[in-house]
This record gives C-alpha cells, sequence and structure tokens, in this order.
C-alpha cells in the first residue's frame, strides 16, 4: 500500500463508501493520510453543576430529582427531566429519544456530557451524551479527531479507514533540514502525521500540528521565492501605449474615480506599457471599486488591438462581472465585445464563445477558471485578471504561455492582510492598495445581539422589504447535520434550508424567500442570484457563497446567524454584501454563543468599519493557544495553517526560508538534500496552495 493506492483496497471501504470518499476529495490512501480531522473532541473532567459555564461544553455527574416527562409536538418526542448533584439544578432535554424513557429514572445517577445553556435563568442541557463510567474514564485519557463529514459516512468509519493507511503505508520520511528542525523545535514528520490524526494527548497535538503548518508554510514561501525570480526576468511580448479611449470614457462616467483609484491606476498603466510583464495585486477593502479598476484595464488592453481575460471564483461572480461590463460597455460606448465562458453555459454557446475569442472578435472573456482550459484558443491574450481570491499561479501561466505568449497578471483581493504577512505571502507581486470608499457612501449600521433579538429583525425585515429594499440571511450549515448529531459543539447551529422553513413561517406571507448553497447546481445558483437581482426574490438566505463579490445595491439588510462561527474578517466580508447602494443599509450580527470573549470579539465590527483594522484586532485579540479557532481567510487553501492565528509561524517560515535560500541557493548542500529529493519527487507545485 502506498499513497497512490486507491482507498477502494481498504478492508470496510466498499464502492459505496469509496464514492462519499471521493465527494470528501479522498481517492487515494495519500489523500486520507492527508485528510486532516476538522476539529478533536478532548473529554473534560466531571465537575460540579455550581462550576459549570453557560456556553461551554461541560460533564457532570448528577441524580434526576424530578419525574420524567415526554411530551408529543407533532413528529417530536420531547424527554424532559431536572437533575441535580447538590451544588446547583440542570434542566435536560432530550428530542425524538423516547427509549430513554427507560434508562433515565427519577433518583438515578448519571454520567452526562453537552452544552450548557441558559432558558429562563435556569441553566440546560440539550439532548447530552450519557456515558458508562469506566467508558469515561477511559476517553479522558484521549483526544479524538472529528473529520469533516458529508452523509453516508460517519466519523468511526473514517477513523478506521484512517488507522488503516497509517498501519500500513511507509509514510514519507523527514525531510526539513536539521538544522530547521532544530532551531524550530519541531517534532519529526512522521510523528506529527500520526499524532494529528490520532494525538497521544493535547500537548502532543499542538506540537505535531505546529510541525505540519509550518512545512506548509515553508514550501509555500519556497515556492514563492522560485516564482519571484521567474517572474523578474519575463520581459513583455505586450507593450501598450496611453489610448484616448481611457480619458473618453472617464469623462463619460457619471463619477470621479477616488484618488485611491487613480494613483492604483496609474501604477497599472505604467505596468502594462512598460518592458517588464505586469504581475500585480490590487488590495482593497470590500466597496473599494476595485472592479473599475479592472475594466480600465481591460479597456485599455483593448484599445492596444489585444485580448484581456477576467477570471472569477464562481460562475455567478462572473456572471455578474459580464452583464455589468456589458452595460457600461454600451452605456459609454467603450467599443469593447465582451464575451461570457461558464460551464453552465450549453455546447453550443461554448463553441460560439471559443470561435469568436480565436477570430479575435471577442477581446473581454470573462469566466470562471474554464477560462484557461484547452479548448480556448486566444488570439492575442495580453492581459489576465483574476478577481476575488482567485489566486494566479505558474502552472495556470504556463497552460496560457503554451496558447500564445505569457500575459501580464493582475489579480484583485479583497482580503484584509496585515502588511507584515502581505509581504511574506506576496513576495512575487507588485502591491497596489485601495485605501479609500467612494466619498459619498453611508456607513452601513452595526448591531451584535443574541438569538432572543430574531423576532425583532424579523419585523424589521418587514419594514425593509415593504420599502422595497431586498435582505441576505447567512447561515453556516446548508442541511441539518445528521450523522453528526451526537457532536455537542453543533447543537444551535443554523442551517440554510431549514431556516428558510422557518422564515417563510415567521414573515408575512407577501415577502419572496428563497435560498443559495454551494452544493446546489451552478444553473440554479445563477437562477437564485439572478431573480435576487431582478427583485423577484426578497429575502435570500445563504451560506457563505454569497460572501464573495456579489453587487446588488438595492439589499440592506445582512442578518447573519451564528455569527460567532465565523471569522472577523469573514464577517467583514459579508457585510461588503449591503451598503453597495444610496440607501442605508444594516447588519445584525446574532451569536448563539453565551461566551463573553465571543460578544467581546463580535464587537470589533462594531467599532470598526475598515477590513484592514478588524484584521489586525482580531490578530492581537488571539493567544497563541487559539491553535483550532476558526479559519479566516479562504483565499489560502492551505490545508491547516490559517494565516492569521498562524502569523507567528507563517514569519518564521519566511525567515528560515530566506536563511536557508542564502545561504545555498540551490539546494546543494548536504544537510538540504533531502529536502532537494523530496521537491523532485513531488515535482510539487507550491503556489497551489494559493489556488482554489
Ligand atoms: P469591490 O472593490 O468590492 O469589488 P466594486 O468595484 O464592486 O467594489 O464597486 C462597488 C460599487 O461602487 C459599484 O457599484 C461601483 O460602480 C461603485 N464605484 C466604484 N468606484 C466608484 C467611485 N469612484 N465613485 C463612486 N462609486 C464608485
Ligand atoms: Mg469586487
Amino acid at each position: 500500500m502506498n499513497y497512490n493506492t486507491p482507498v477502494i483496497q481498504l478492508k470496510g471501504v466498499g464502492e459505496k463508501t469509496a464514492k462519499v470518499f471521493e465527494k470528501l476529495g479522498v481517492k487515494t490512501i495519500g489523500d486520507l493520510i492527508r485528510f486532516y480531522p476538522r476539529d478533536y473532541e478532548k473529554f473534560e473532567e466531571v465537575i460540579p453543576l455550581a462550576e459549570i459555564k453557560k456556553g461551554e461544553i461541560c460533564a457532570v455527574r448528577v441524580r434526576i430529582v424530578s419525574s420524567v416527562t415526554v411530551r408529543k409536538i407533532r413528529n417530536l418526542t420531547i424527554l424532559n427531566a431536572v437533575a441535580s448533584d447538590g451544588t446547583g439544578k440542570i434542566k435536560l432535554t432530550f428530542f425524538n429519544m423516547p427509549f430513554l424513557r427507560n434508562v433515565l429514572k427519577t433518583g438515578g445517577v448519571y454520567l452526562l456530557r453537552g452544552l450548557v445553556q441558559e432558558k429562563d435563568g435556569i441553566p440546560v442541557m440539550e439532548q447530552p451524551k450519557l456515558f458508562k463510567e469506566e467508558e469515561y474514564q477511559k476517553l479522558l485519557e484521549t483526544v479524538q479527531p472529528r473529520y469533516p463529514l458529508s452523509a453516508g459516512i460517519t466519523n468511526q468509519a473514517i477513523t478506521k479507514a484512517v488507522r488503516q493507511a497509517l498501519s500500513n503505508c511507509e509514510l514519507d520520511h523527514e525531510f526539513l533540514p536539521d538544522n530547521i528542525l532544530a532551531s524550530q523545535k519541531l517534532m519529526d514528520r512522521e510523528e506529527a502525521v500520526h499524532n494529528l490524526h490520532f494525538p497521544k494527548d493535547f500537548d502532543t497535538l499542538i506540537d505535531a500540528r505546529k510541525r505540519m503548518v509550518f512545512e506548509e508554510f515553508f514550501l509555500f514561501i519556497l515556492g514563492l521565492r522560485k516564482e519571484k525570480e521567474q517572474n523578474e526576468v519575463v520581459d513583455s511580448k505586450f507593450p501598450y501605449v496611453e489610448t484616448a479611449q481611457i480619458y473618453r470614457f472617464l469623462e463619460r462616467l457619471p463619477f470621479q474615480l477616488t484618488n485611491a483609484q487613480k494613483k492604483v491606476w496609474n501604477e497599472i498603466e505604467e505596468d502594462l506599457q512598460g518592458r517588464k510583464l505586469m504581475n500585480r495585486l490590487v488590495q482593497g477593502d470590500v466597496g473599494s471599486g476595485k472592479t473599475m479598476i479592472a475594466i480600465l484595464a481591460l479597456l485599455m488592453t483593448v484599445s492596444n488591438g489585444y485580448q484581456g481575460a477576467m477570471m472569477a471564483p464562481t460562475e455567478v461572480l462572473a456572471k455578474q462581472h459580464f452583464d455589468s461590463i456589458s452595460e457600461m460597455n454600451e452605456k459609454y460606448g467603450m467599443g469593447m465585445h465582451p464575451v461570457l465562458l461558464i460551464g453552465a453555459m450549453t455546447a453550443k454557446e461554448k463553441r460560439e464563445a471559443y470561435a469568436l475569442i480565436a477570430e479575435g472578435k471577442a477581446d473581454v472573456i470573462i469566466g470562471t477558471h474554464a477560462l484557461i482550459q484547452e479548448k480556448v484558443v486566444y488570439k492575442k491574450l495580453a492581459l489576465v485578471i483574476t478577481d476575488e481570491q482567485h489566486r494566479f499561479g505558474v502552472k495556470q501561466r504556463e497552460t496560457l504561455a503554451e496558447k500564445g505568449d505569457m500575459p501580464h497578471v493582475l489579480v484583485m483581493s479583497a482580503t484584509p492582510i496585515p502588511r507584515t504577512l502581505a509581504i511574506i505571502l506576496y513576495g512575487d507581486l507588485k502591491v497596489s492598495v485601495i485605501d479609500e470608499l467612494p466619498a459619498e457612501r453611508k456607513p452601513i449600521k452595526n448591531c451584535v445581539v443574541d438569538t432572543s433579538y430574531r423576532e425583532k429583525a424579523y419585523r424589521f425585515i418587514e419594514k425593509e422589504v415593504a420599502a422595497g429594499r431586498q435582505v441576505y440571511v447567512i447561515c453556516p450549515m446548508v442541511e441539518e447535520a445528521e450523522t453528526d448529531s451526537d457532536d455537542p459543539s453543533m447543537v444551535n447551529v443554523e442551517n440554510v434550508i431549514g431556516y428558510t422553513e422557518k422564515l417563510k413561517e415567521v414573515l408575512s406571507p407577501s415577502i419572496q424567500i428563497a435560498y443559495l448553497h454551494g452544493k446546489m447546481k451552478s444553473s440554479l445558483k445563477n437562477e437564485i442570484m439572478e431573480a435576487f437581482k431582478n427583485k423577484n426574490i426578497d429575502v435570500l438566505v445563504s451560506t457563505t457563497v454569497i460572501e464573495v463579490g456579489i453587487n446588488v445595491p438595492n439589499a440592506t439588510v445582512m442578518m447573519v446567524e451564528n455569527a460567532e462561527r465565523f471569522g472577523l474578517a469573514q464577517l467583514h466580508q459579508l457585510r461588503g454584501r449591503v451598503g453597495r447602494g444610496e440607501h442605508q443599509s444594516y447588519c445584525i450580527f446574532v451569536s448563539s454563543s453565551d461566551k463573553k470573549e465571543t460578544m467581546e470579539r463580535l464587537e470589533i465590527l462594531n467599532k470598526s468599519n475598515d477590513g484592514f483594522k478588524i484584521a489586525e484586532e482580531d490578530l492581537k485579540m488571539r493567544g497563541p493557544g487559539d491553535l483550532f479557532g476558526i479559519r479566516q481567510s479562504g483565499e489560502f487553501a492551505f490545508k491547516l495553517g490559517d494565516i492569521y492565528n498562524d502569523a507567528v509561524l507563517l514569519k518564521e517560515a519566511g525567515s528560515c526560508v530566506d536563511k536557508l535560500l542564502s545561504e545555498d541557493t540551490f539546494l546543494e548542500k548536504k544537510e538540504n538534500e533531502r529536502l532537494k529529493a523530496y521537491l523532485e519527487k513531488e515535482s510539487w507545485n507550491p503556489v497551489d496552495f494559493r489556488t482554489i
């Protein structure tokens, strides 16, 4: 058994399970070994009721001091009891577990573990798990992995498969140089991989994770340095000249560019007219007007007689860009010939688009990564723009270079990255920052509330819809987690489908409600976004798929459920979906957690509308112990590392790479032999880390 063996070769993994694994991105044993737990369960010491805290998962040993009652409401069976341990009382509630009536008896003593909540001033545990004493004592000494799940597979089944894989497959040996292992106090690689799945104890887990996060960052930065070298030597095959079209367009625009936009545009113009290929990142907070910069660059490309492509991370976003660029093109007589290229188009539509592109009749091509697929042949592609989270790496460049000459690259990102980290992460790019919002924007009004505020929020939503506005509601999950219902951390987590049903009951029936999530077919997603844009939908319930780039200026309310489960940077992006038009906009962050720290963290959003500041504050509030905190940024597809939470490690990895390359640029020294061998064996493309 090796890294390339298909998972179906494992005992207990049949065709059906293999299919589910594939959905989770796991095809081979190697994939499985790199399929890290999303979380770990550490069992707590049993504590007296006097010491439990709301919002936390606790284990208690209690006696039932009331009668055990069972009620039926529609198809829900609810079992209730009150328990005590002499130091306090707690209410227990179980749903749809009628068999417990024969287990739980008045006067009996039970060991229970669950999330502590408070209802009407009384502590409550809903759906706690019942344990036998010996069983719990054993669990106390372990840290159990919790893997990302999908319908059709349990955590237990994944655990078993991983165990088998680890004991039958020879793992990659250590390849980091000894001096780095020593200076960073890193665990040996094989030991780290084992402990990431099955940690000996919590401290070992922290060390194991540190080792693997360091590796991710290290390889990534090493790749960046390589890429930087490659980029610096590339001469431009597409020298641009100034054109009158740009001036004409800017004159016709109903607004002035902001000073920040002007500055950034100047930098881009200079790049495009220069002798070297452009490789530039434009960073700007949500709503700062990055699209306008992209449009200027495309117009300049077209007026120089070349083709420009713009790549978006989702089809919805690509379609949106296409629509708004086409509209401007007409309105301001820009003379461009835009064409859309997305997966949802029919084969015939695609063929037509390919033909237009190949003949050069289409000069602005907008789409998803389909833009760089083999079938697309460009006539004279001079510029590629990637919008929001879409990294353009060496691999993609090479694919395009095979079809023609290397184009200029412009990357747009709204992820607010503090300067110190940006230098490391974007070392291969020149960076422009749009650090100013268009002036006439009304600041968004924010509030951070608990779930008791919902009623008020619903009435407010009705009022806004009555005034002709539209609303987003965000939930963390797509549907109710079936297979994972024994996970106490999943209590009270809202899901898009269930929440939509609920809203249909509590909101006025005249309000049109629909939902959207990432698992839907993209043609359906497009339809729903289209309907929302055309005001045929008033309230859109969605997962964070709408986080990126969506521009519906008539939407004025953003309500985020379970705000505690999102990173601040992500919440800030979500907030950026409103406040894009002339109307006053509102953001309601609903927290289901009673923890004090959570509320404090969310309050940061209340105080600031500046994405960069928020990211920095969030960073400051985190301690080194917050290793398994919320992932902040989807832009960097690290498996384990998070650029915000692991910022310190990121910097360390950066200086290790710099030191290594300054002492041994071509990795020729003996002590770096195994690193070199590993890189060659993997023929690994480091920039993949930044590509979705
Ligand atoms: P983002 O940076 O989030 O991609 P967009 O480019 O989508 O922002 O711009 C948000 C909105 O602001 C758009 O409706 C756009 O037309 C408008 N806009 C862009 N630049 C300006 C400006 N200089 N003055 C006024 N409005 C602008
Ligand atoms: Mg945008």
